[in-house]
């Protein structure tokens, strides 16, 4: 028995003109799959406006959310006007609509008494945008002839409680979807479900964290055992490099797991790795693909970098950081220096995406988002200031506007030269290196360039090792 599960994406169930696009698909690919089902997002925007709400409402502001109830009810009954006008379903759809943004406005209501808004109650109020889509979506592949029903995702996927951040509980998850979407699938059924939610198992609305609609699909596609996942978005697949950067930037036909895990890490708008896990560790085929471009063939996730495949498959940036030294001549052979610098950066909740320590032991340099120098070094210079009276530690420093570009590919553990090719093309360009690592996967390296020239080096190394390489 063939089975697909595939997840729509914000944008490509966005408007009436996306939804019906995405409809068509779903209908072309029923003709070839036994098994279909489909996971759909909130519309674009909609979570992003849902929750904006709420947080108005908690800090005394008692307009907002009722401004936003009415962009979401026209946004939505647009589209019920526009796809499904004749269907007999228009008046229970519009009443659908209207329910679930009364009940975000009745929340939103309290929340604006009370002041404040729980992260259990944050996940009911956001839970709305997924449900309306889930509705009209297969209200839509009812009128186009196909028999379908929209399916809540809490009956299915059970989690703990850490509301905002759920963790799916596997073995109750299998046991619900068994009993309840088999059956439906069996029957011959289309469920659309809805993606990013879930419920404890008291049956309270929990969330699987933003963007967890994929994590949504791949869960059912676990537990279904699908055959292959599609992920519906608005771009071709991966892309070598950002296309707004790098014009010549060029879809990626197959990555690994690691190496979706090095480009998400280092910034680049990709599958979450933590939500695909299931369905990659159980060798289930994954498809990035294009909604707007279907025939496109898309990116290939598999579990294991293959051979084939060039060194550096692609190159991104990350912006607004900041590098942060810790630097003086009787650090030299100090043991603790490092693990008490980390642990005070720790203390400040900050992460660190890079760091690097001189061989002479005279600096250790790192790399922190901006917005977190201030309390880092402060936390640093509180932790060292026995080492700093006694001028073993001489200064505490920091350098603004910095952006790291990593280079990723699984082939660079195989292939050598790669990293002196990847200098070569930043010296061609006359860019500076101010600090470098290569990560201890092998499957990056990454450099810290001035911000001003972070366009620049990203464009060298795409065009100088991924499109010569
Ligand atoms: N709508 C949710 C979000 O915006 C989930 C998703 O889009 O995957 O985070
Ligand atoms: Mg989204």
């Amino acid at each position: 028995m063939r089975t697909l599960t595939m997840k729509f994406g914000g944008t490509s169930v966005g408007d009436a003109q996306a939804l019906s696009q995405a409809a068509e698909i779903v209908l072309n690919c029923a003709k070839e799959w036994e098994r279909l089902v489909v996971v759909v997002s909130a519309a674009s925007g909609v979570t992003d406006s849902l929750m904006r709400g709420a947080l108005t409402a908690a800090s005394g502001d008692g307009q907002t959310y009722l401004s936003i109830e009415s962009e979401l009810r026209e946004r939505h009954r647009e589209v019920v006007r526009g796809l499904l006008p004749s269907s007999g379903e228009s008046a229970s759809l519009l009443a659908m609509v209207d329910e679930q943004l009364a009940e975000f406005t009745a929340f939103c209501g309290s929340i604006h008494v009370l002041g404040e808004v729980t992260p259990r109650a944050m996940d009911t109020i956001v839970s709305a945008g997924e449900r309306i889509n889930a509705g009209l979506m297969a209200a839509l592949l009812r009128q186009r002839g196909a028999f379908s029903v929209a399916v809540d995702a809490t009956e299915l996927i059970v989690t703990d409680a850490t509301f905002q951040k759920a963790v799916p509980l596997m073995d109750p998850t299998r046991a619900r979807i068994a009993e309840r979407l088999v059956p439906l699938l069996a029957d011959g059924v289309i469920p659309v479900v809805t993606g990013f939610i879930g419920a404890t198992l008291n049956g309270e609305i929990t969330t699987l964290g933003r963007g967890g609609s994929d994590f949504s699909a791949a869960i059912l596609g676990d537990c279904l055992d699908s055959d292959e996942v599609w992920i519906w978005t608005d771009v071709d697949g991966v892309m070598t490099a950002d296309p707004r950067l790098v014009p010549q930037a060029r879809l990626i036909p197959v990555l690994s797991y690691a190496e979706v895990a090095e480009l998400a890490y280092f910034g680049a708008r990709v599958l979450h790795p933590r939500t695909i896990r299931p369905v990659v560790e159980r060798g289930i085929p994954l498809w990035v693909k294009n909604t707007f471009n279907p025939d496109c063939p898309g990116t290939r996730i598999i579990q294991e970098a293959e051979n084939a495949c060039g060194a550096v498959k692609a190159v991104t940036a990350i912006k607004d950081l900041s590098m942060v030294a810790v630097e003086g001549r009787g650090m030299m052979g100090v043991p603790g220096i490092a693990a008490r610098t980390f642990a005070a950066v720790a203390s400040e909740g900050a992460s660190v995406l890079m760091i690097s320590q001189a061989s002479s032991e005279q600096s250790i340099c790192f790399v922190i988002p901006t917005d977190t120098v201030p309390s880092v070094v402060r936390a640093i210079e509180e932790e060292m200031a026995a080492e700093l009276r006694r001028r073993d530690i001489d200064r505490v420093w920091s350098m603004d506007e910095m952006v790291i570009v990593t280079a990723v590919g699984a082939g660079l553990r195989r292939t050598p030269g790669v990293a002196a090719r990847t200098f070569g093309a930043l010296a061609l360009g006359d860019i500076n290196v101010v600090a470098v690592a290569q990560g201890s996967s092998e499957c990056s390296i990454s450099l810290v360039v001035s911000a001003e020239d972070a366009a620049d080096a990203v464009r060298q190394i795409h065009n100088e090792v991924i499109l010569n390489g």
